[in-house]
């Protein structure tokens, strides 16, 4: 029988090995080029100025040394700094790109928690290597948000009289605690454990009524986009409770644009809003930024085309993107009923022809529609009512297709109405934007919008797990959510460093 070499490495016993730490990181992986960037083409000098050690104090961990671990840990999915910290003192690579000197958690936190407006530069500075490689096209972009959970507790969440009314059931709770207590005492059934659990959860119960009561003191209402309160949150009260596929979170949305040609993230901005349509003009303005600091020329006589889903549809946005000098593609949420994906597509205003003389609206088969007055929907939007005769439309061929399959056309008190707001004024930067979807053209270029953007999200959440934050407030969580597109950035320029360095 043939006898092999046996090595017992089952056990976990440790063994002392000589390392050469330089030789772990392989050319052409993506932590030798980490390696290789961080402080050298990519140069973070400007971390120097929170050191102020020069003359005494401590020697710190090199800002470079932080940055890599970092960036390596969270391409592995490690978020926390715990995990960070672990990956620092047992993993090969990451002990190589730290030059062995295990930075502590504390430190790695600290240093994630309070270099948010430093990790914009590296943001920028990775953004102009990837310029460098040829990787943007600065042609056609998409921007979407990704919505993540923070470290925000989704108990502590709620309008005032929410909150009010838990206050009141922690309080209620921590009565009852005490009375139970005392009642178990006099009948002696106390003995050291239960004396202990008891005190834990009082001081639980303290904590949260000591909490949500200084909060609804010193706080104020949070207002939303329309003056209506909103959900504040006691832990992180910039972050918003978000809507996601799998239900509610409390978080903050992940907005990110991206470039056609090899989906690198152009500009990023992590917002504690429910709402990132909102957020378009700014997201707009640091895309213009970012492209003019770091050179980014969009080809000759072309002008620079975003694309973006109906949620950013509306005059506001659209206009923003015509003021700036892009060409945006934003289909509004009707569009693909339009594309007769819907057998059912019902009228709309489109199909109703406007008489300005009269100031009335003609129906599809001849019909008039006449003003009625002016009007608020639910959304907040303001415009004008025109209605047709009840009895033309319940005596019309086309009822059902014009006033919808839910009610019998008998059964309805009025006849069609159309609302017709800013948005679908003829002339509107929302009706031009309807007329050019309906262009064969202008559709295939909005097809290209889901491989832009969603690849990018799919790679930070999914293919390397960086599915939360771990921080709390604004500030921090864009510093990582910055950290996060850094990230994959990086992972996009492998191929680009590769074929600059020549390595096989
Ligand atoms: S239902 Fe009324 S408004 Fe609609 S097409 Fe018929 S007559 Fe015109």
């Amino acid at each position: 029988m043939a006898r092999y070499k046996y090595t017992d490495t089952e056990s976990g016993q440790g063994q002392f090995l000589s390392v050469n730490l330089k030789d772990q990181l392989l050319p052409g992986s993506f932590e030798h080029m980490l390696n290789e960037l961080i402080g050298g083409k990519i140069d973070i000098c400007s971390f120097d100025t929170n050191y102020k050690n020069d003359k005494t104090g401590a020697t710190a961990i090199p800002p470079a040394t932080l940055m890599k671990l970092i960036i390596f840990g969270y391409s592995k999915g490690k978020m926390s700094s715990r995990g960070l910290w672990d990956l620092g003192r047992n993993n090969i690579i990451a002990k190589a790109l730290t030059q062995d000197m295990e930075p502590h958690w504390t430190t790695i936190s600290d240093f994630i928690s309070s270099n948010s407006e430093k990790f914009k530069e590296v943001f920028i500075k990775v953004l102009a290597y990837c310029n460098e490689l040829g990787m943007v096209g600065g042609q056609t972009f998409a921007t979407d948000g990704l919505r993540l959970p923070s470290n925000a507790s989704s108990d502590l969440t709620g309008t005032f009289e929410n909150l009010e009314k838990r206050l009141k059931l922690y309080r209620r709770m921590a009565e009852k605690h005490i009375e139970k207590h005392k009642r178990k005492d006099a009948a002696g059934q106390v003995d050291e454990e239960t004396e202990r659990h008891y005190h834990e959860q009082q001081k639980k119960l303290n904590s949260k009524v000591e909490k949500i009561s200084n909060f609804l003191e010193t706080m104020e209402k949070k207002k939303g986009k329309r003056g209506t309160e909103t959900t504040s949150n006691i832990t992180d009260n910039e972050s918003a409770l978000i809507h996601t596929s799998s239900g509610y979170v409390q978080g903050y949305i992940g907005l990110a644009v991206s470039d056609q040609k090899e989906q690198i993230i152009v500009s990023a901005e992590a917002v504690g809003s429910a709402n990132e349509s909102e957020h378009f003009p700014h997201i707009l303005d640091m895309t213009l930024d970012n492209m003019k600091e770091v050179d980014i020329k969009t080809p000759e006589g072309a002008k620079p085309v975003m694309l973006a889903d109906n949620n950013y549809f509306g005059e506001e946005n659209l206009k923003a993107c015509h003021e700036r000098g892009l060409e945006p593609i934003i289909p509004d949420s009707n569009y693909k009923n339009r594309l007769g994906r819907s057998e059912k597509k019902r009228y709309e205003a489109s199909d109703f022809k406007y008489h300005e003389e009269e100031d009335c609206y003609e129906c599809p088969v001849g019909k008039k529609l006449v003003k009625k007055g002016s009007s608020i929907v639910p959304g907040g939007r303001t415009g004008m009512v025109y209605r047709a005769s009840v009895t033309d439309c319940r005596l019309c061929p086309c009822n059902e297709k014009c006033m919808g399959y839910k009610k019998k056309p008998s059964k309805r008190p009025r006849g069609r109405t159309l609302f017709i707001s800013e948005s679908n004024e003829l002339g509107s930067f929302c009706q031009s934007m309807r007329e050019k979807l309906n262009e064969q053209e202008c559709q295939d270029q909005y097809a290209y919008r889901i491989q832009i953007i969603e690849p990018v999200f799919a790679n930070i959440a999914c293919s390397k797990g960086l599915d939360r934050f771990t921080l709390r407030g604004a500030m921090k969580v864009n510093g990582q959510w910055l950290l996060y597109c850094i990230v994959h950035n990086l992972g996009k320029c492998l191929k680009g460093y590769i074929k600059e360095q020549g390595y096989k």
